[in-house]
């Protein structure tokens, strides 16, 4: 039996998680579950090129790269983790409860034994001999835990933005990305799912 718990109604978060790469790829494709993931709409990217006050190199080839697929993958986040959890709802004893929040972890004699959670209908108590905290960077399972975070920092912010399209974007269409810094020195454009290319501005930190 395994029970996920998501706080939100929906992966629709934009702006993250476009890129699937090819060590991703292949642990998909090991899953069996390669051939129905490339039958969604998606692009592939073999190789990256940069563009930098003028010059042009290339940055990344995956088609040089082992494994089963030597591209990368764009796609919406969201598509990728409704697939997942398409695929991971034919199994028996898998669910995906939406809308729920994992509050504090249960403890019984010193060892976890479950979470408290609540959703819209009130509070929840979930009795399992094991928890895997998958929340993210504010993890409440690892403070709830006490682990302890190892902060490396961050030197940079980033803001990301969509922008009209040019035609030096062609590229991305025919399977190769780029990465352009077209005259300012902290802009770069990078390949996108989205018919709208993204852009972002790089800054210090602050
Ligand atoms: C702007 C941006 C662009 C990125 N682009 C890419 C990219 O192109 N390719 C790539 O590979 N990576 C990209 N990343 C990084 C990638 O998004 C993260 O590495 C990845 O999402 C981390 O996965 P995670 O499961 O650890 O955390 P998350 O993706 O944050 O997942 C945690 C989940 O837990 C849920 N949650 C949190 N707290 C609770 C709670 N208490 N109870 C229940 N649910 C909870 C959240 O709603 C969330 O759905 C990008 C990140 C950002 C910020």
């Amino acid at each position: 039996m395994v029970m996920v718990l998501e706080k939100h109604r929906d992966f629709l978060r934009d702006f993250r998680g476009d890129t699937i790469h090819t060590s991703t790829l292949t642990i998909i494709h090991h899953l069996g579950l390669l051939e129905g993931l490339l039958a969604l709409p998606h692009q592939k990217v073999t190789t990256l090129r940069g563009e930098l006050q003028g010059k042009t190199f290339t940055m990344a080839d995956f088609s040089r790269l082992p494994g089963r697929c030597q591209y990368m993958m764009l796609m919406p986040q969201w598509d990728f983790l409704n697939f997942l959890e398409e695929q991971a709802a034919m199994l028996p004893g898998f669910t995906l409860l939406r809308a729920t929040r994992g509050v504090s972890l249960r403890r019984h004699e010193g060892r976890v034994v479950g979470v408290n959670a609540e959703d819209d209908a009130g509070a929840l108590t979930i009795t399992t001999p094991m928890v895997i905290g998958t929340d993210g960077r504010r993890s409440m399972v690892r403070a709830a835990a006490g682990l302890q975070v190892e902060n490396f920092g961050a030197p940079r912010d980033v803001m990301w933005i969509k922008r009209p399209k040019e035609a030096a974007d062609a590229g991305w269409a025919s399977g190769h990305g780029a990465l352009r810094c077209p005259g300012e020195q902290y802009r770069a454009s990078a390949p996108s799912h989205d018919p709208l290319p993204r852009c972002h501005w790089c800054r210090g930190r602050g």
